[in-house]
């Protein structure tokens, strides 16, 4: 006997039919004698839908009242969920996040988990009911709805597991695993067997939106093996899993892109002690992830161009903190450019081989693609480039690090 945390996310809950689908899936594994706590997202489109309704209510809106109305996707899902186990026998019943509770602290529409408290639940399960937990959703500690950022069920899920000390954590979802890259763009991409924590890590928060980035961040801090397939086909996903566990690790394992970054450029900054910290304390104040930065070196030795990287949806926010700030930080320009896209190579395997980077370099210049910024970590290679040659380079690296399906 095994303790599973099912999670299903919100195309394999998409509709009735998709959720009498998931009932019999869970039912698998209950018939199996297994004890299973189910996790599910809200039907797809349905999150987008309320997150709409919010802004047409009011632009600035407070978060608390965002986390309501967005929350409320995962409560339909658990109930219909718990209904459908129900008429096919089995004994479960719907818990939302408050009712557990699951803590988060207050940062109201992108919550961290800060405790599950299970004792209720594994005493039901033991008694043979089955839990069906509404993902993303928790209790802040002013006792208000609160929400763990988009995809956050994933985190949900994790955070059960490792709470229940599951054996396994399967996160069901509508493709069947992890690739090597975009199958939508890379045709010859391969399925992986299994990934490691730190490079699923690395393809999370790159845009391969299979799993939330903190889900797996969790899942590595407590150990929990995370299998990703696919809720339509029946077969084995990709597992999520230590290092040691993989014998034959390639170099690299994926290509991964995002298309979430935007470029911005400070011209003619001036060239002196507490600059760096005068533009990014601000930003950081103002909640701006900084992602990839470069400082090229001083003509002049008074000013020098600064570029780096924000998301998209943040680009405006941090031309506006930029501009307030311009009488201190003595600048001349400020180039935004929402028009790029980080590539980036990813592979434990690269800590103990060299040229890796000399690969990626050569080929996107023999396909005439220049290289705005580079950023480097222990396993991964990015590059930012124009977005426009998005689909080149990423075929030319997969085919250029061997990964091409035969
Ligand atoms: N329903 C939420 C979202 O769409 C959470 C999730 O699906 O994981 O972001
Ligand atoms: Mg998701």
């Amino acid at each position: 006997m095994a303790r599973i945390v099912m999670k299903f996310g919100g195309t394999s809950v998409a509709d009735m039919t998709r959720i009498k689908a998931v009932a019999e899936r869970v039912k698998r594994e209950v018939d199996a004698g297994n004890e299973v706590a189910v996790v599910v997202s809200a039907m797809s489109g349905e999150t987008n839908k309320l997150v709409a309704f919010t802004r047409e209510a009011s632009l600035l809106h407070d978060a608390r009242e965002y986390d309501t109305v967005v929350a409320a996707g995962e409560q339909v899902t658990a109930g219909l969920t718990a209904l459908a186990l129900q008429a096919i026998g089995v004994n479960a019943r719907s818990w939302l996040g408050w009712q557990i509770p699951l803590r988060t602290d207050g940062v109201h529409s992108k919550a961290r988990i800060l405790g599950i408290d299970t004792d209720d639940l594994i005493k039901r399960m033991k008694d043979g009911q089955f839990p069906v937990l509404a993902g993303f959703q928790g209790l802040g500690p002013d006792n208000r709805i609160t929400t763990l950022g988009r995809g956050g069920s994933d985190t949900s899920a994790v955070a059960l597991a490792a709470a229940l000390h599951a054996d396994r954590c399967d996160i069901f979802t509508d493709v069947d695993g992890v690739y090597t890259s975009d199958p939508r763009i890379v045709t010859k991409a391969r399925k992986l067997d299994k990934i490691t924590y730190e490079e699923m890590l690395e393809m999370a928060s790159l845009g391969a939106k299979v799993l939330q980035t903190r889900s797996v961040e969790l899942a590595m801090n407590h150990g929990v093996r995370v299998q990703v397939l696919s809720s339509f086909v029946d077969m084995p996903g990709t597992m999520v899993v230590d290092e040691e566990e993989i014998v034959e690790q390639q170099v690299v394992s994926g290509i991964a892109y995002s298309k979430d970054e935007a470029k911005i450029t400070l011209v003619k900054v001036a060239d002196r002690p507490g600059i760096a910290a005068g533009i990014f304390g601000p930003l950081a104040d103002a909640a701006i992830n900084v992602d990839m930065i470069v400082q090229n070196v001083s003509e002049d030795g008074k000013s020098t161009d600064l570029t780096f990287t924000v998301t998209k949806a943040d680009l405006d926010r941090t031309v506006q903190v930029l501009e307030s700030r311009k009488a201190d930080l003595d600048y001349k320009a400020i180039t935004p450019d929402p028009n790029v896209v980080k590539i980036s190579v990813i592979g434990v395997g690269m800590r103990s081989h060299a040229g890796v980077a000399q690969t990626m370099f050569k080929t996107l210049a023999e396909r005439g693609i220049n290289i705005q910024v580079i950023s480097t970590s222990e396993i991964k290679i990015s590059v930012l480039i124009n977005e426009e040659y998005t689909e080149l380079a990423l075929r030319a690296l997969h085919t250029a690090y061997g990964l091409d399906a035969a």
